[in-house]
């Protein structure tokens, strides 16, 4: 009867092969009342990096931006900007039309890609560096720039960087896939100054640097919102009922993650003042480092960190971001197949190499028409045999991986819309998220699924999500301007 009952109990997993996967990987199918507790882990988190006493061994590290100033519609010029740390490396030209500022029209870009080699981000600092200063000149070059005139420059540096002023940073600790030898603990654009004068021949002035996420639109938009009585609100932000005033929240799911929010400044205890807002980069991707997240990691997660370049670091975006996705997918189909759940058992040799599966792979397998087509095409790929149900199981494995990083964003992002909430003793928050990176704009589930989520999880707030794309270098050049402009008030 045993026998009898096991194989009638195979035969009724293999008639729906994604049972089987809900069962293997139970423990990534997260409910909301997890998701409540994560965002709950997250909140004391939020205020363990923001204190002074816990500040220093937080691995939230909530890390003030000095981004607080107003652009007034006064900015003006040309910019040069730097992208490092995202998908690409860019170099960037943004020109600020007067009394535009920071309106939508107001702000032209032209950037040029320039790749950097894996033996760069793994090599020494000084010559990434070099690299970087190379390129700009080079820039400089083909768009025709003047080589004699002084140029300001702003520089998005998606690391984490301990920052004391907008033109000073210690890096932290280098994330994703990058580990440049000696730039640790130093100031990131002292280095890049340096590397500017070895390359030599141009005149640039490093104003700030600026991380990836606080470059993001919230930062302008919301500079944007305490204009108000100078500047009529735009039509469309009428109709959608909406004002600039509610985007304070800066999102990037990409390569890595990480997010960042107005902070009110009295609760900013590393930098002084009362008054007013900060912008806070969370540096969210630390969270777990310190074990909080323990409950919720998988052996696949375990995996993925040890075999990482910062193992123990970044545990949060491990489980989150686009470098460690598709990762995850190839180890779950290989654990599976290896206990003879997929391809009958057999392996290839490459399901067995680390990063044949990537982020584009999950997300071409989460189409909507050819999900299932383009599933069949990957494994075909990967030298293996699948059946149409194997097809059906490794599609499920994708979409239980990168549901689990939506639902971790979204927890994640309604713990801080609640801290906004209470800083700002409101019974319901309407407000507007700015999101960048390549998941988010690639994935064709993924935007949906957050969205959905957030507003379950939080359902007495409106949320509105809106791509900010390039964001990060046009913030930053904003940013920059208004340093400028503030800088030559004080010189009068
Ligand atoms: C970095 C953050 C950055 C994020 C998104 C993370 O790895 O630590 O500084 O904002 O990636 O690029
Ligand atoms: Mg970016």
């Amino acid at each position: 009867l045993a026998v009898h009952l096991i194989s009638f109990f195979f035969s009724k997993l293999q008639e729906d092969p994604t049972k089987k996967v809900d069962r293997f990987l139970h423990a990534m199918r997260l409910h909301d009342d997890q998701l409540i507790d994560i965002s709950a882990r997250f909140q004391a988190e939020m205020k363990k990096g923001l204190s002074a006493e816990s500040s220093a061994a937080a691995a939230v590290k909530m890390l003030p931006t000095h981004v607080r100033s107003t652009p007034d519609g006064s900015e003006k010029g040309q910019f040069l900007a730097l992208d490092l740390g995202g998908s690409k490396f860019k170099v960037l030209r943004v020109k600020v039309r007067e009394g535009m500022g920071v309106r939508k029209g107001g702000v032209e870009m032209e950037e040029k890609i320039y790749p950097i080699s894996k033996e760069l981000l793994n090599g020494r600092a000084p010559e990434l560096f070099d690299h970087v200063s190379e390129s700009l000149k080079d820039f400089l070059h083909v768009k025709n720039i003047s080589l004699e005139k002084k140029h300001p420059l702003a520089f998005t540096f998606s690391f984490p960087c301990e920052q004391t002023r907008l033109d000073k940073g210690l890096l932290l600790s280098w994330s994703k896939n990058s580990r440049a030898r000696g730039l640790q603990g130093k100031d990131v654009v002292q280095a890049l100054r340096e590397a500017i004068d070895r390359t030599g021949g141009m005149d640039i002035e490093v104003l700030a640097m600026v991380n990836d996420t606080p470059g993001l639109e919230p930062a302008t938009f919301r500079l944007q919102g305490k204009l108000p009585t100078l500047e009529p609100r735009s039509p469309t932000m009428m109709t959608c009922g909406f004002d600039d005033q509610y985007c304070d929240v800066g999102l990037i799911i990409g390569t890595g993650t990480n997010a960042c929010y107005m902070e009110e400044l009295r609760h900013v205890d590393l930098v002084e003042g009362d008054e007013g807002r900060m912008c806070v980069n969370t540096e969210w991707g630390g969270f777990g480092d310190d074990g909080a997240l323990n409950d919720y990691i998988t052996e696949f997660d375990q995996d993925v960190d040890a075999t990482s370049i910062n193992p123990g670091k970044q545990i949060f975006e491990k489980m989150v971001s686009g470098m460690y996705l598709g990762e995850l997918v190839r180890l779950v189909v290989l654990k599976m197949t290896k206990l003879g759940q997929l391809f009958d058992g057999l392996v290839s040799d490459a399901l067995m190499t680390k990063g044949k599966i990537t982020t584009a792979h999950v997300a071409a397998m989460e189409e909507y028409k050819n999900g299932l087509k383009n599933t069949r095409d990957i494994l075909v790929e990967l030298g293996l045999n699948p059946s149409q149900d194997d097809c059906i199981a490794v599609q499920h494995v994708s979409t239980i991986v990168s549901f689990r990083s939506s639902n971790l964003v979204a927890a994640g992002l309604a713990a801080i819309l609640t801290r906004i909430k209470q800083n700002r003793h409101l019974r319901a928050l309407r407000i507007t998220v700015g999101v960048d990176g390549t998941v988010y704009k690639t994935h064709p589930q993924y935007p949906k699924r957050l969205h959905k989520v957030v507003r379950r999880l939080l359902p007495e707030c409106q949320v509105r999500f809106v791509l900010s794309d390039s964001g990060s270098s046009k913030g930053a050049a904003l940013v920059t301007a208004v340093a400028q402009r503030l800088a030559s008030r004080k010189r009068q």
